[in-house]
């Protein structure tokens, strides 16, 4: 299992990389994973919002990384989109659960 960047297309390694999204203040979308210096989503950098991949393919990270979008959910955030969130959470998943399958 590797991650590819959204934007150049090459293999990111957990420790170069994002998991990113806009957050406008009221809706979340553009949810994808790129090399940290690749984000550009095309709007102020002060609407992105990103956690390292390193951290979020770790167990307690992705379990922070969920926690995060519950917080925004309670706050009445809207997701757009919803394809782009599913597919970030489903590559991290798969990582997870080849990195706790080789352990064994
Ligand atoms: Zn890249």
């Amino acid at each position: 299992m590797q991650f590819y960047c959204e934007t150049c297309g090459k293999e990111v390694l957990p420790e170069e990389g994002t998991v990113s999204w806009i957050d406008e203040g009221s809706i979340l979308r553009d949810f994808s994973i790129t090399h940290k210096n690749d984000q550009h989503h095309n709007c102020d950098p002060k609407y992105v919002g990103y956690i390292h991949l390193n951290f979020v393919t770790g167990i307690s990270g992705f379990m922070k990384f969920n926690e995060v979008m519950y917080d925004y959910w309670a706050k009445g955030f809207t997701l757009q989109n919803a394809g782009r969130l599913k597919k970030v959470l489903n590559q991290i998943g798969l990582y997870i659960w080849e990195k706790q399958n080789k352990k064994q």
